[in-house]
């Protein structure tokens, strides 16, 4: 009886559809969320980083995206990090006795005010808590305010991103005794994982690999 009540208090209304849920997102979109996933890894790379890839950036989970980003959802980005997670270790992706420093793709501060919070902050919050591994959202900063990506060519991109990443003091100051996993929210050509990768290696910070929730991308190298 006191569980039936509590139950009515604990039901709210999907971000997705509006139907009422018990959930993060009500089950009929769990399972539209999951159709999106990607059976098999098509050999996505960032550079010479592997790039773990959740799902397609369509339909449902494309609309997840939107709602964590836009909708002020982060609760969205910890369901899909734990998805990601479960994903990642059943794919035995890599194999590891040492605990992974997790580092989810900075946003400008001047973004992070806006919105609030960082999206890929959210999604690793989730991964990590499924996996165990070591969150640290603040190892790298995004230094330049970069225009919005979708529009612009891989060149673009490139010129876009340069030098956009510092390491954070602190971080340099803590020695490299552990491996690094990048996370972002979603993989387009890879730009943004190799310039991040880029700025860690300068300062000998070795990067596993990195993990994300969707690719536009179908391409297999
Ligand atoms: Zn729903």
């Amino acid at each position: 009886m006191w569980k039936s009540f509590l139950n009515l208090w604990l039901k709210f209304p999907c971000p997705l559809c509006h139907r009422t849920s018990e959930d993060v997102v009500c089950l009929y979109c769990q399972k539209k969320l999951g159709s999106c996933q990607l059976i098999k890894q098509n050999g996505f790379c960032a550079g010479d980083l592997p790039v773990f890839v959740w799902g397609r950036y369509e339909g449902e989970l494309k609309r997840a995206i939107a709602a964590l980003k836009y909708n002020n959802q982060p609760e969205i980005g910890v369901l899909l990090g734990k998805w990601l997670a479960k994903s990642w270790q059943e794919q035995n992706v890599v194999s590891r006795n040492e605990k992974l420093t997790v580092v989810p793709i900075p946003l400008h501060r001047t973004r992070l005010q806006r919105r609030g919070f960082n999206q890929a902050s959210s999604i690793a919050k989730g991964f990590c808590h499924e996996t165990g591994d070591v969150l640290e959202p603040n190892v790298l900063i995004r230094e330049k305010a970069t225009e919005a990506m979708f529009s612009l060519n891989p060149a673009q991109r490139k010129k876009n991103l340069q030098n956009s990443f510092t390491v954070s003091e602190n971080w340099q100051k803590l020695s490299k005794f552990t491996s690094i996993l990048l996370l972002d929210d979603i993989y387009t050509t890879g730009t943004t994982l190799k310039e991040a990768a880029r700025v860690l290696r300068q300062q000998n910070i070795h990067i596993l690999g990195s993990v994300v929730i969707a690719t536009s991308s179908r391409s297999e190298i």
